[in-house]
C-alpha cells in the first residue's frame, strides 16, 4: 500500500518490557522532568498583580489629547477618520462658543467623537495623520466586554483626564509620553 506521507512511523509491536510492565521507570522519568523545572525561570506570571511591561513599540487603546491648560486639542478635521483602514472613526464636528474658550483649543471641536474597537485593528494611523497631536495610542487596551456597543468608545472614554483637575491621572494616561516630554 502506498504512503501517504513519508514522516509515518511504522509502530512497535513488540512485547512490554518487565520495566515497561511496572512503569515506575516511566513515573521516575516523568517526575525528574517535573522536578528539574521547579529550578527553571517561571515562563508565566501572576497576571493581574504582575504586568508584563509592554514593547516600546505597543500601540494599544486611543487617547484624545489636551494640552497644558486641560483644553481639548482635536478640532474635528476629520483627518484621522480618513487615514483609518477600518474605517472605525466617526465624528461630528461644532462650532466653539464665546467663553468655551477654556474647554477646546481652536474654534471646532469635536463635539462627538466615537471609535468602533471591534473595527480598529491598532494600526496607529490615526495618530500619525493628526496634525494637532490630539490623539495617540497609549499602553493599555480595551477591557473584555459582554456586548458590541460596549466596544464602541465615546469622548468619555477617549478623553484624557484634565491635567489640572486631575494631574495623578493625566500623568497616568500620559504613560511613556511623561517620560519622554
Ligand atoms: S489605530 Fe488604525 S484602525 Fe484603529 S482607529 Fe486608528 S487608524 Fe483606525
Ligand atoms: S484627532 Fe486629530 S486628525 Fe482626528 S479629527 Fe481631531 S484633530 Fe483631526
Amino acid at each position: 500500500m502506498q504512503a501517504l506521507t513519508t514522516r509515518a512511523k511504522q509502530v512497535d509491536r513488540k512485547p512490554m518490557t518487565l520495566a515497561e510492565k511496572i512503569y515506575l521507570p516511566a513515573i521516575f522519568k516523568g517526575m525528574a522532568i517535573t522536578f528539574s523545572h521547579i529550578f527553571k525561570k517561571k515562563a508565566t506570571i501572576s497576571y493581574p498583580e504582575q504586568k508584563r511591561p509592554f514593547s516600546p513599540v505597543f500601540r494599544g487603546l486611543h487617547v484624545l489629547n489636551r494640552d497644558a491648560e486641560g483644553r481639548e486639542n482635536c478640532t474635528a478635521c476629520g483627518l484621522c477618520a480618513v487615514a483609518c483602514p477600518a474605517e472605525a472613526i466617526t465624528m461630528e464636528a461644532a462650532e466653539r462658543q464665546p467663553g468655551e474658550e477654556h474647554l477646546y483649543r481652536e474654534e471646532k471641536y469635536a463635539a462627538k467623537y466615537e471609535i468602533n474597537m471591534l473595527r480598529c485593528i491598532f494600526c496607529g494611523l490615526c495618530e500619525e495623520a493628526c496634525p494637532k497631536d490630539a490623539i495617540y495610542l497609549s499602553e493599555t487596551f480595551a477591557p473584555s466586554n459582554y456586548n458590541r456597543a460596549s466596544f464602541i468608545y465615546g469622548k468619555e472614554e477617549l478623553v484624557i483626564p484634565h491635567p489640572k483637575e486631575n494631574p495623578d491621572a493625566y500623568k497616568k494616561a500620559l504613560g511613556n509620553r511623561a517620560k519622554k516630554n
